[in-house]
């Protein structure tokens, strides 16, 4: 073992998987990082949303890509807890924070303002808003009067693939007396939201914005952020979304005809589609076992969401014999003795795949990488870089054009 390396980072750079796997024949799972993936996902938002875009830092806050994705343009940062704040904070000091959980401890939201020049916060309740007055007056009893507060709207998760309907967000009756009370104290006032993740229409936004529309006419109040959240989704098996500027396209209309549009900024807080690209991993079959396949991470690494939420990820064998093999639907068992460390899939590899051969899982760098850091010590010692494209890209100008079919429209 080189002791020399612990503790510092060692940054590898290979062309591609299967060169990793030669050069290191790892034991262990390698998560495999993609800067360009990132950069070029960053660029496209900074670029083409018609407003600002925050990184939603809880999809995959590594230190790394936020560097990547501060280099890229993106100066604002949506975090969701006091650790986040200081992580973000220590990595890039002159980003913007804004705190958009709904649920903040009164001295969380007290640091975050006093220490690191937190400003934007997001409520759902009367008492959250109390909380956030409380825990941002002087000592002398003078009220901040610097606050952006963005309210949270609840709406339909109908069109995403994984709900954030139930826990979070006003409803639409109960919204006009806490836009109003926010009001009150706020420099600027806010009406976010979330339509869920991975969102497979854009119409998941238009419906959430007339829904802003009714708030903002029911509680007659200026509005200066109209912030439509994540969801913005990636490519994955089975899951094939229209291209983002179709999203952009129907954002733009819908938040220009609401009542404020004049005179307020549009915001949104991707953070699937700006890093799912970013990470894939290497892992190794140890047993298969029929169309079952036991591999070394699971549930409790970087494939949580395959076996808690069936998610499908894309997959390719490493092996030198995969190339125009058969190939058969297969289920994997994670390395853990728990039952739940399952994920059915399916995943699509060749018929023979056998104990010993590693493979490739893209598509991991949200809500995937993310988790694995804390239950494993290897990979922290060492960045892997590759600098091949990722399995599938929503970035890579190989899609429809929206903007053709709007002209199309407009001839007729
Ligand atoms: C999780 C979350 C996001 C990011 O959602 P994606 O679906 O990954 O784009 C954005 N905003 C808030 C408030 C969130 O909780």
């Amino acid at each position: 073992m080189k002791l020399s390396v612990w503790g510092s980072l060692e940054l590898h750079i290979y062309p591609d998987a299967p060169a990793v796997v030669r050069a290191l024949a790892p034991d262990e799972p390698v998560i495999l990082n993609r800067p360009h993936a990132a950069a070029r996902a960053a660029r496209f938002f900074v670029e083409k949303f018609p407003g600002k875009s925050l990184y939603a830092v809880k999809a995959n806050p590594s230190p790394e890509l936020l560097k990547v994705l501060w280099a890229s343009g993106v100066t604002h940062y949506d975090v969701a807890s006091i650790a986040e704040v200081r992580l973000v904070r220590a990595t890039l000091p002159d980003a913007t924070l804004c705190f958009m959980h709904p649920v903040k401890t009164r001295a969380a939201i007290a640091e975050a303002y006093g220490v690191h020049g937190v400003r934007t916060f997001s409520l759902d309740a009367h008492e959250e808003l109390e909380k956030i007055v409380a825990a941002t007056t002087s000592d002398a009893g003078e009220a901040a009067a610097d606050l952006s507060l963005c309210v949270r709207l609840r709406v339909s998760s109908d069109y995403s693939e994984l709900s954030l309907a139930s826990k979070f967000g006003v409803d639409l009756v109960d919204a006009a007396p806490l836009l109003q009370a926010t009001r009150q104290v706020a420099d600027a006032l806010g009406i976010c939201f979330h339509v869920g993740s991975q969102a497979m229409t854009p119409f998941a936004y238009v419906q959430a914005l007339e829904r802003v529309r009714a708030a903002i006419v029911d509680a007659a109040v200026t509005v200066d952020i109209v912030d439509v959240g994540g969801g913005f989704p990636s490519i994955y098996p089975g899951m094939e979304p229209p291209p983002l500027e179709d999203f952009f396209g129907a954002i733009h209309r819908a938040a220009e005809s609401l009542p404020v549009s004049y005179s307020s900024e549009l915001w949104c807080e991707p953070g699937r589609a700006l890093c799912a690209e970013y990470n894939s991993m290497i892992v190794r079959v140890e047993k298969r076992r029929g169309k079952e396949l036991y591999i070394n991470d699971g549930a409790y690494g970087a494939l949580y969401d395959a076996a808690h939420v069936g998610w499908r990820f894309p997959v390719r064998s490493l092996a030198d014999d995969a190339e125009g093999a058969q190939e058969e639907d297969f289920a994997f068992y994670g390395p853990t003795c728990d039952d739940a460390d399952y994920m059915e899939g399916p995943f699509t590899l060749p018929a023979g795949i056998k104990a010993g051969d590693y493979i490739e899982v893209g598509m991991l760098g949200a809500y995937g990488a993310a988790m694995k850091t804390a239950f494993n010590g290897f990979g922290q010692a060492e960045a892997i870089e590759t600098t091949d494209e990722p399995m599938a890209s929503q970035y890579l100008g190989d899609r429809r054009d929206p903007r053709h079919s709007d002209n199309v429209v407009s001839l007729r």
